[in-house]
């Protein structure tokens, strides 16, 4: 089995370390690491600066023990399937990008993706955990009894309706999954959201339904996928979950900001900071404050 992982992946993942953000990483190798890397201007050819800075960043990777983090877990956990031959890594910008995805080639046999945002490397935990969740929608992807099938699109969705239904199916997955993990502390957070989504159901057929969900050791795909694909309260929502988490920061809000009210200059630094964003997707008002905070010291600076 090979793993492998792509440039920015290791960047990003050396840069929380070197940043401070990794518990326990002493600030003395992070000067080091810094030297290496302001070496590495130095060198006049582009092509050949570019391949030295991607040979610090994976020598620090291994150096921090990240690389052996990776491997480690992967060791603990089963991995999901026959005929794996590589596992590759990429860069997730935002926590909606996270996920897996399997790919199969007649090159490179079946090759599974992880993307994960280099927040997780903060502490061994957190990317245990992420790994163990991509590791169950990966075996449940190749199971043919849930039956997965990648294409969400029903008949008579239009885009946005498309978005929600996938967003209720992911929260709806995610709860089988917390559930076969056993993870208890994310289970009530779980809840408020499915309330919040399911919120046109009487409050008894809600409860009847999470604890469905939450206990099913054997959920299939088509089953989750009629459930999100209700068409009631698809149309109005443009608010995301109460709960869910900030595309921007990452962290779980109940705070989610009246986009209409932000201002062309900053929705664009925003946009220009994390281009993958859509107003769509939302934003928590800590985000956006600080978006307006630096927007007025911008204006307030002499020109
Ligand atoms: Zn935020």
């Amino acid at each position: 089995m090979q793993l492998s992982c792509d440039d920015d992946f290791v960047e990003a993942a050396v840069f929380t370390v070197s940043n401070g953000k990794r518990a326990g990483a002493p600030r003395l190798l992070a000067r080091r690491f810094h030297v290496e890397r302001e070496q590495c201007c130095s060198i006049l050819d582009a092509d050949d600066r570019q391949a030295a800075f991607v040979r610090v960043h994976f020598d620090w990777f291994r150096e921090w023990g990240l690389e052996e983090l990776l491997l480690g877990v992967i060791n603990e956990l089963p991995l999901p399937g026959p005929g794996l031959t590589t596992l590759a890594f990429r860069k997730a910008r935002m926590r909606k990008e996270e996920g897996a995805e399997l790919y199969v080639s007649a090159e490179n046999g079946r090759i599974r993706v992880v993307a994960m945002r280099a927040e997780r490397f903060e502490s061994d935990e957190a990317v245990r955990d992420s790994l163990r969740i991509e590791f169950m929608h990966l075996s449940d992807m190749i199971d043919p009894n849930f039956g997965y099938t990648p294409d969400l699109r029903a008949h008579g969705m239009n885009p946005s309706h498309q978005r929600i239904a996938r967003e209720r199916y992911r929260l709806l997955w995610d709860i089988t999954i917390n559930g076969r993990l056993g993870r208890g502390s994310e289970g009530e957070r779980q809840r408020a959201v499915f309330n919040e989504a399911f919120a046109f159901w009487p409050a008894e057929r809600r409860n009847e339904g999470f604890t469905k969900l939450s206990t099913n050791k054997f959920p299939k795909h088509d089953e989750l996928l009629a459930l999100a694909a209700d068409p009631r309260d698809l149309s109005h929502r443009d608010k995301p979950l109460p709960g869910g988490r900030c595309p921007l920061c990452g962290f779980s809000t109940f705070d989610w900001a009246d986009l209409a009210l932000l201002d062309d200059i900053s929705r664009a630094s925003v946009q220009r900071e994390s281009p993958a964003w859509s107003p769509s997707q939302g934003a928590c008002n800590r985000c956006i404050e600080v978006y307006a905070i630096a927007r007025r010291y911008a204006e307030a600076l002499p020109q």
